[in-house]
C-alpha cells in the first residue's frame, strides 16, 4: 500500500515540531517470513488512531515493529524523521503489550516503583499515578490479590509513570467489561490530548468511542486509513453479549444473532444510556460491539 493510504483530508506533510511516526513500505514478520506486507502511513497529528483488525491480522506485529522489537524485513520506521533502533524507540515510545508481565510477588506501590526504574523515569511520582488511576486504596496489596480489572489498572498506570510522545497500546481493554473498558478509554483520551496514541482493538464500537482515525489491518495489509467519522453504516446496530440474560423481558425488543442481542439505535452516542438501562435491570453485559457496519466486511 502506498502513500495513497493516507487519510483523504490530510496531505501527510509534517506539521512542525510535534511527534511524528512513519511507516514506509514496511514488511515485517518472524524468522524471515512476513506477516505484514508493504505498510505505509505517516502520522503527525496528536490523536488516537485505532488499529483495527480481527485476531491474527497483524496488529501486535505492527506494534512490535514500530517499537523496534522486530526489525522490518523491508522498508523503514521513522520516529520524528529518524530511523530508530530499539534503544531510540524506547526513548520516544511507550509500548504497552497485551501480555504485560506483572510481577506477582510485589505490591502495587513496589510494582510501580519497579516499573519506574524499567521505564527509566526520573523520580517517578508513584503517588500521583496511584491517585490518577484511583488505585491508592490497593497500594499495599499484592498483585496476586487483585481482580483482572484492578491488575489492568496497574498495568495502565505504568504508562503514566514517564511521559512519551507516542504510545502504542495493544488491546488495553481486552477481557474487561464495558464499564471498566470505558473508564480506561477515558483515561487514555485524557492522556492523548497532545500525544500520538495507537490503540489496537477488534471492536468497531470501541474504535468509534476513542478514535479519531482508524487504521484497519486485514491479512497483514493496510486495508484502510481514514477518519472514524467517515465510517458510517446506513443504520447503527449495537450487539451486546450478556453474562446471563436473567430478565429476558428487558431484552424483548432485541433480536438475537448467535451470542449477541441486537438493537438498532440512532447512533453510537445512545450506547451508554442503553448499557446503563440494561445494568439497572440487572443484566450483566460482557461485551458491546457495533454490528452490520460495512467496515465489518473488511474482516469477513
Ligand atoms: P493480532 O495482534 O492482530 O491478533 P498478531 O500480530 O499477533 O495479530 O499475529 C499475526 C500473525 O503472526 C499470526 O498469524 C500469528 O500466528 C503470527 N505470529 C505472531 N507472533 C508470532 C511469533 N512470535 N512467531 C511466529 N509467528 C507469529
Amino acid at each position: 500500500m502506498s502513500i495513497a493510504a493516507l487519510p483523504s483530508d490530510r496531505s501527510g506533510a509534517p506539521t512542525g515540531g510535534g511527534p511524528r511516526i512513519s511507516c514506509r513500505g514496511v514488511s515485517s514478520g518472524y524468522l524471515g517470513a512476513p506477516v505484514l506486507h508493504d505498510i505505509s502511513f505517516e502520522i503527525d497529528e496528536p490523536a488516537v488512531y485505532v488499529v483495527l483488525g480481527p485476531n491474527g491480522a497483524g496488529k501486535t506485529t505492527l506494534f512490535r515493529t514500530l517499537a523496534g522489537i522486530l526489525r522490518p524485513l523491508e522498508g523503514e520506521v521513522l520516529v520524528d524523521g529518524e530511523p530508530v533502533d530499539l534503544q531510540g524507540a524506547r526513548d520516544h515510545l511507550h509500548y504497552l503489550s497485551h501480555m504485560d508481565g506483572i510481577p506477582d510477588g510485589l505490591n502495587v506501590r513496589e510494582a510501580l516503583r519497579f516499573y519506574g526504574r524499567v521505564e527509566r523515569a526520573e523520580a517517578p511520582d508513584v503517588d500521583r499515578v496511584l491517585r490518577l488511576l484511583d488505585i491508592e486504596s490497593m497500594a499495599d496489596r499484592y498483585l496476586s490479590q487483585l481482580s483482572a480489572g484492578q491488575r489492568k489498572r496497574v498495568s495502565i498506570a505504568r504508562v503514566f509513570l514517564r511521559e512519551r510522545e507516542i504510545y502504542l497500546l495493544d488491546e488495553p481493554t481486552a477481557n474487561l467489561d464495558p464499564k471498566l473498558s470505558r473508564e480506561i478509554r477515558e483515561l487514555i483520551l485524557e492522556l492523548s490530548r497532545d500525544k500520538i496514541v495507537l490503540y489496537s482493538s477488534h471492536n468497531l464500537f470501541e474504535a468509534r468511542e476513542i478514535g479519531r482515525y482508524v487504521i484497519a489491518i486485514k491479512g497483514g495489509r493496510l486495508a484502510l486509513f481514514d477518519r472514524i467519522e467517515n465510517l458510517r453504516g446506513e443504520h447503527f446496530v449495537i450487539g451486546v453479549r450478556v453474562l446471563d440474560a436473567g430478565t429476558p423481558s428487558a431484552l424483548a425488543d432485541f433480536t438475537r444473532q448467535g451470542d449477541y442481542y441486537l438493537k438498532e439505535l440512532p447512533g453510537p452516542e445512545s450506547v451508554p444510556a442503553l448499557l446503563h438501562e440494561l445494568d439497572t435491570q440487572g443484566i450483566r453485559v460482557r461485551e458491546a460491539r457495533e454490528m452490520n457496519n460495512p467496515l465489518e466486511d473488511l474482516f469477513a
